[in-house]
This record gives C-alpha cells, sequence and structure tokens, in this order.
C-alpha cells in the first residue's frame, strides 16, 4: 500500500495517540497501528499539568473532563529534612491549576477514541514485526493483523511503541543511565483516608532509602501504592518483590497512615524500571516519541507528559517535513536537540532529588539553578514549574504554540 497515507504511527498509548491526533486534525492521512486491543492496563497514573496544554490542543478537554476522574491540584511528599509532610499546589504559580490521576486503561482509550474521531485510521491488534527500508530511508513498517501479514508505506513513520522501542532496539541506540537502574513493585487498594478539600487528589510521595513509596487516589476510592528502589536492592534483599513492598508500606510513615484500614484488591506487579535516553530519535523517514524515545525515573510523575509533549513537537516537525521535504534533516535535528534539552533538565532534577538528606529549600534552589537562573520567579515556584512540565527550555518544547509551526519559526 503506497500513497494511501502521509505518516504511519507505531503504538496506540499517549505518544501515539497525541500524534496521530493533531496530524489528524491538521488534515494529514494517519494510520495508527496498535499491537493490543483497548481498553488494556497500563502503569503511568499521575498526570501533571504539562500535558494539559496538549489536551486542549487536541481538543480533548471537556471529554477528559467528563472521565470524571479526581482532580491533583498539588502533591504532597515527605521528603528532605522536613520530618513533616509537605505540600505544593499547581496554582501556585501555573497556568493550569490541576490536571488528573487516571487509570490508564480509561485515559488511553478515550485517546484512542478521539484521534478515530479526528480521523484517524486505527488498527487494533496490530503487531508491527519490523520497519521497512529502502537504503537508510524507512519506507514503511510491516505487522502482522488476524493471519495476514501486510506490508505499509508512507511519507514518514512515527515510533511511538513505547518501552518496546523498534527503531532504537534496531539501531541499538538505547543509552541507559546506570545509575538510575530501579524496579518497581505496586499494587492497589480500596479505601483509607485521604486529605482534605482540594488536597484529596494529591500524589502522595513518601521517601523510603534507599527508594521512595507514592500513593496515587481515584475517584472511586481506590489507590495505587509502589514503591522503586534500585534493581539491586530487591535482589540483595532475598525476599519476593510483593515481599519487599509490603515491608516498606509497613515501615511508613505517612503512606501508612493514609492506607489505615484500606484493603488490598489487587496482585502485586512488578517492572523493570531502567532510565535511557535513546542515542538517535530520528532518522531518514522516520522519528521517535514518548517512551519510545526516552524514559525517565517515575519520581515526579513525568512519563505521560514527556509522551504527550514529544509526539506534539514530533507531529509539528513531521507535518513540517512534509510540507518541505528538503528540510527534513534540519528539522529532525531540531526535534532532538529541542527535545534532549527538556529531558536534559528533568534528569538532572530527578538525580539531585534522589538525594533526600537535603533541606527542603535546597530543592527548591536547585530548581532555580536548573530552570531560572535570572531568578524571575521565587525558587519554590521554579520547583513547581518544573515538577509540573512546564518548563520552557526549547521553542521545540515550548507549551504555547496552538498550530502548526513553519520550519524557521521552530529552530
Ligand atoms: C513503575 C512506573 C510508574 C510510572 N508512573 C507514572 C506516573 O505516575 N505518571 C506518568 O506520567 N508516567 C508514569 N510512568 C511512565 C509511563 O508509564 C510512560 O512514560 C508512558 O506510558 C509513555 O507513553 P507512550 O505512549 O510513550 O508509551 P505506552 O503508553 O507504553 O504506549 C505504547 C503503545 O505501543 C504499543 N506497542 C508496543 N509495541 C508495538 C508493536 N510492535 N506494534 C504495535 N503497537 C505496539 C503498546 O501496546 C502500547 O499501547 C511510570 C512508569 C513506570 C515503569
Amino acid at each position: 500500500m503506497r500513497d494511501q497515507y502521509d505518516v504511519v504511527v507505531v503504538g496506540g498509548g499517549p505518544a501515539g495517540t497525541t500524534a496521530s491526533g493533531l496530524l489528524s486534525k491538521w488534515g494529514r492521512r494517519v494510520l495508527l497501528l496498535e499491537k493490543e486491543k483497548f481498553p488494556r492496563y497500563h502503569i503511568g497514573e499521575s498526570l501533571v499539568p504539562g500535558v494539559m496544554p496538549v489536551i486542549e490542543d487536541l481538543g480533548a478537554t471537556q471529554i477528559l473532563e467528563e472521565l470524571g476522574a479526581i482532580r491533583k491540584y498539588g502533591i504532597s511528599l515527605l521528603w528532605g529534612d522536613n520530618p513533616e509532610p509537605w505540600t505544593v499546589r499547581f496554582d501556585e504559580v501555573c497556568p493550569f491549576p490541576y490536571t488528573y490521576e487516571v487509570k490508564r486503561a480509561e485515559f488511553d482509550n478515550l485517546l484512542l477514541a478521539h484521534t478515530r474521531r479526528l480521523g484517524t485510521t486505527v488498527i487494533e491488534e496490530a503487531n508491527v514485526r519490523e520497519a521497512l527500508f529502502e537504503g537508510d530511508r524507512c519506507t514503511g513498517v510491516r505487522y502482522s493483523h488476524s493471519d495476514d501479514v501486510i506490508d505499509v508505506h508512507a511519507p514518514f513513520i512515527i515510533d511511538a511503541s513505547g518501552q518496546a522501542k523498534i527503531m532504537a532496539r534496531r539501531f541499538d541506540a538505547v543509552g541507559w543511565h546506570s545509575d538510575l537502574k530501579n524496579l518497581a513493585a505496586w499494587t492497589y487498594f480500596q479505601g483509607g483516608s485521604r486529605y482534605d478539600g482540594q488536597a484529596a487528589g494529591n500524589i502522595v510521595l513518601e521517601n523510603r532509602p534507599p527508594g521512595w513509596l507514592w500513593l496515587i487516589p481515584f475517584s472511586d476510592r481506590t489507590c495505587s501504592v509502589g514503591f522503586v528502589a534500585p534493581s539491586t536492592e530487591f535482589t540483595a534483599s532475598g525476599l519476593k518483590p510483593a515481599d519487599v513492598l509490603y515491608q516498606r508500606l509497613d515501615e511508613a510513615l505517612e503512606v501508612k497512615r493514609l492506607l489505615a484500614g484500606a484493603v488490598e484488591v489487587s496482585q502485586v506487579r512488578t517492572a523493570k524500571d531502567w532510565s535511557y535516553t535513546c542515542e538517535r530519535m530520528s532518522g531518514p523517514g522516520f522519528i521517535q516519541a514518548g517512551d519510545a524515545a526516552a524514559f525517565i525515573d517515575p519520581l515526579f510523575s513525568t512519563g505521560v507528559m514527556l509522551a504527550m509533549r514529544s509526539a506534539s513537537a514530533a507531529a509539528r516537525a513531521v507535518n513540517n517535513i512534509l510540507d518541505e521535504p528538503d528540510s527534513e534533516a534540519s528539522i529532525r535535528q531540531s526535534y532532538e536537540d529541542g527535545y534532549r534539552a527538556f529531558l536534559d533538565v528533568v534528569i538532572s532534577f530527578v538525580r539531585f532529588f534522589y538525594d533526600p538528606s537535603k533541606k527542603v529549600v535546597e530543592y527548591f534552589e536547585k530548581a532555580r539553578e536548573l530552570v531560572d537562573p535570572m531568578e524571575q520567579l521565587k525558587a519554590r515556584e521554579d520547583f513547581i514549574i518544573l515538577i509540573s512540565g512546564l518548563v520552557a527550555t526549547h521553542p521545540i518544547m515550548d507549551y504555547v504554540p496552538k498550530a502548526p509551526v513553519t520550519a524557521s519559526s521552530s529552530s
């Protein structure tokens, strides 16, 4: 099949549906191939305000509101030298005062349905086996669907295959961050207590050296509770990951207090949680977005934001390339430079924050050093801007543009 589509997108997670939705909205013919049948389970349930401008751009604000997910107005932490939990609210400085805690099966399904409405052709249970190349140019993909194996060609391919990272694996281009080789174990509880008022939707992060616990409340009174620590911590304990989680929950302070009286309603799940940045995020005829380009430790719940913001930038890049094929190399380079600059800030801060021994104000000052060296805001506000994913590091990752930008205005 040639010339039927302008773009083929691999993967129907937040990165894939953002890229396909925006390109469809701008009049491109898009095919999205997704391996699973939706709705499907996925980890990554706490959003940050940095997703909101993309959701707006997709025209999905109202339908997301109708999902009835609990609003997340801030985060609460038991971290640093402060013996009491401390809280920051997004509306102290962000233009988006809240975001949501979502069950990803529902959230991703909603975005998949929305991209269909915007005009994307979506095929579920379509497993992309390999990318097809003519010389060094990617010209399509081969996928299996039912008993068929099908080749589809298009001028541009977007790899949004998540941690399957089909392009990065093909080019052996996954750059692991050796200091962030973590493992996560998590489960779900029903009941327990919540903070009062708007803080009821806050994620709670509690440091438990050498790792940390999360508690994410949902609107149906269940919550997601997990422990993240270096993989070596789990192996050295000699315990099953589930028992490590239970042990850490038993030692916890704030998370344990909130879980008092709650009943576990799920089996414990685990995932390898190793951070990486791909050494190349694009090539002739293709571009990567979301986890297919980079994955950063979930400490600040940045995964879906990074997926949607990178996919939004990738969609703009692809849209420009389709208009100006001769500028492809510079447009792709600009995308990679912009996204790397954004990732560098996030990962530098995650590394700094992993040291729980600091004064709370030191975390704020580090945020200022990274995002606001001219000291235009208070250091606490810089911290909130940074953890919200709304930091402006490069025009490519700016959250302001609402329409496709031209190659010259984005470089
Ligand atoms: C323990 C843990 C906790 C996390 N917590 C958070 C959190 O609280 N908040 C947050 O924002 N993020 C969190 N994340 C990160 C988040 O899960 C991801 O960053 C996010 O889902 C990335 O979105 P994506 O669209 O790039 O990939 P995905 O959401 O993984 O979507 C990729 C899609 O591609 C499909 N696919 C894969 N291979 C193929 C193929 N060959 N053919 C066709 N389709 C294919 C998959 O089925 C999938 O649907 C967490 C991650 C971990 C490990």
